[in-house]
């Protein structure tokens, strides 16, 4: 097997199929092998996973993935890879790669797939098991849809242990701020909510081809048995959290009532923040997690 890892594979393989890499899709594949290994480490990959991978790309890491776990789901938006990764993954029988947008795929039909009950995709074993393994979520993403795809992952039934990633620098940054930081949002929130997040690597731009201009993070997020604050409705304080940074320079009050999906008088709004002791002219972005939380329960 020619690992893709090294450069002049990967680039045999495009130049091969003629193909060209797709801004539209976040394309930029890994060329570095002492990142990789570090993102297969930081993910603590073994035989017991079963690995669920968001864009294998030409396979790069799907290869190592399908090497150290016991199972590997790759999901490819982009239909011009599959004929690359039927090649690239020929040898391995532990993987189903599902040519479909992360964002849309039926997750019912995922979760048959871990459970060992469809077997569909690009080089499938049948009688691989399912049931028993952990799931790790693995994924060199998409810069372009980070945020949507970890609100997707976490809002999820999907029972994942864990989720290594690499993403912009910057982003994984944001996802650790708190109040008082221009760069605390709703991502850090939902982040900390789900999960404890640990910045594993510091990965330059030279380790992708093409080089893309910032710098990236491998990112793990290890999900908690139970989230660190009691709250009865996460999804509806999800919403309550994402209006009052749509509108970051409002008020918290002006914020909530401004999103009619929310249904919510100033009257209601003032009252909850009365009853925490806050003035109706506080700013969403000073709230905690667990303000928010208070705030949602109240609410
Ligand atoms: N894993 C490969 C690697 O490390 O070299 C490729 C990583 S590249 C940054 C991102 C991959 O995600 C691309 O293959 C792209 O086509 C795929 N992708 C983009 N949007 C997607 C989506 N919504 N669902 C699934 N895959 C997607």
């Amino acid at each position: 097997m020619k690992k893709l890892i090294e450069f002049e594979n990967t680039k045999e393989i495009l130049d091969k199929y003629g193909f060209s890499m797709q801004k539209k899709f976040g394309q930029n594949f890994l060329v570095n092998e002492h990142v990789l290994d570090g993102i297969i480490d930081a993910a603590g990959i073994c035989k017991e996973d079963c690995v669920l991978e968001i864009g294998p790309g030409i396979g790069t890491m799907t290869q190592a993935l399908c090497a150290h776990a016991g199972k590997v789901i790759s999901v490819e938006i982009d239909k011009k890879l599959i004929p690359i990764l039927e090649e690239t993954l020929a040898e391995f029988d532990n993987v189903t790669v599902v040519n479909d947008d992360i964002l849309k795929v039926d997750k019912a039909r995922l979760e048959r797939i871990l459970d060992g009950k469809e077997a569909t995709g690009t080089n499938i074993s049948s009688d691989t098991p399912g049931n028993g393994l952990t799931l790790k979520v693995v994924a060199n993403l998409p810069y372009y849809i980070t945020t949507p795809i970890l609100m997707y992952l976490f809002e999820s039934d999907l029972p994942f242990e864990s989720i290594t990633i690499m993403v912009q620098k910057e982003v994984a940054d944001r996802m650790q701020e708190g109040p008082g930081s221009k760069e605390y949002g709703a991502l850090s929130l939902a982040v900390q909510y789900y999960a404890k997040p640990e910045t594993m690597m510091i990965v330059p731009g030279s380790s992708f081809v093409p080089r893309p201009n910032v710098d990236s993070a491998v990112i793990k997020l290890t999900r908690y048995e139970q989230p660190p604050i009691a709250v009865e409705d996460p999804k509806k304080m999800f919403k309550l959290i994402r209006a009052s940074f749509n509108m970051r320079r409002k008020t918290l009050v002006n914020g909530l009532t401004h999103m009619s999906e929310l249904g919510l008088s100033r009257e209601q709004v003032e009252e909850a923040l009365a009853k925490m002791e806050k003035s109706p002219t506080v700013r969403g972005e000073t709230f905690t997690l667990e303000e928010f939380g208070k705030l949602s329960n109240l609410l």
